[in-house]
C-alpha cells in the first residue's frame, strides 16, 4: 500500500515510513475542518472562494492544496440532510398536504439553503480527514 504525503515533497511513501511520521489526530483535524480552518494549526482558513480550497495555510504553510475530496462532500451532505428533512417533508406531506406549490416555495428553498450552508464545514471535516490519514484523493487502491 503506497501513501502520500506533504511533509516528504509529495513523494510517494511505502507503509513503513508512514508508521514513522508522527500520528495525525483525525478527530480534532474533522473538527477543525467543520470549522473550516486548517486542520494542522486550527488558525488558517482552508477556503480561498466558497469551496475553492487555499494551496497553503496561510497561517502554518501546511499544504492542503493538492487534496482531493471530489464527491464525497456532496454525497455526505445529501446522506445527512436526506435524513435529516425526508422525515420532516413527508410528515407535512402526510399530516398538512399543503398544494404543490406551496410545498415548493417551502421546502426547495429549505434544501438549496441547508445544502449551500452544510456543504462547507462537510467538505471541511472530509479534508480533514484526509490530512490526517495523510491522503490527497487520488490513491489507486
Ligand atoms: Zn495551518
Amino acid at each position: 500500500m503506497q501513501e502520500y504525503s506533504s511533509d516528504f515533497e509529495n513523494r510517494v511513501l511505502d507503509d513503513d515510513e508512514i508508521e514513522e511520521l508522527p500520528e495525525r489526530s483525525k478527530k480534532q483535524a474533522m473538527k477543525r475542518g467543520v470549522m473550516m480552518r486548517c486542520p494542522c494549526c486550527g488558525e488558517g482558513k482552508i477556503y480561498r472562494k466558497y469551496l475553492k480550497i487555499v494551496d497553503r495555510c496561510g497561517k502554518c504553510d501546511e499544504e492542503l492544496g493538492h487534496i482531493r475530496t471530489d464527491d464525497f462532500a456532496p454525497w455526505a451532505t445529501i446522506l445527512i440532510l436526506g435524513h435529516l428533512l425526508a422525515p420532516f417533508i413527508i410528515d407535512v406531506e402526510r399530516n398538512i398536504a399543503p398544494p404543490l406549490w406551496v410545498s415548493l416555495s417551502i421546502f426547495l428553498p429549505i434544501i438549496v439553503v441547508a445544502t449551500l450552508v452544510m456543504l462547507p464545514p462537510i467538505k471541511g471535516a472530509c479534508l480533514g480527514l484526509m490530512w490526517a490519514l495523510r491522503m490527497r484523493g487520488d490513491e489507486q487502491h
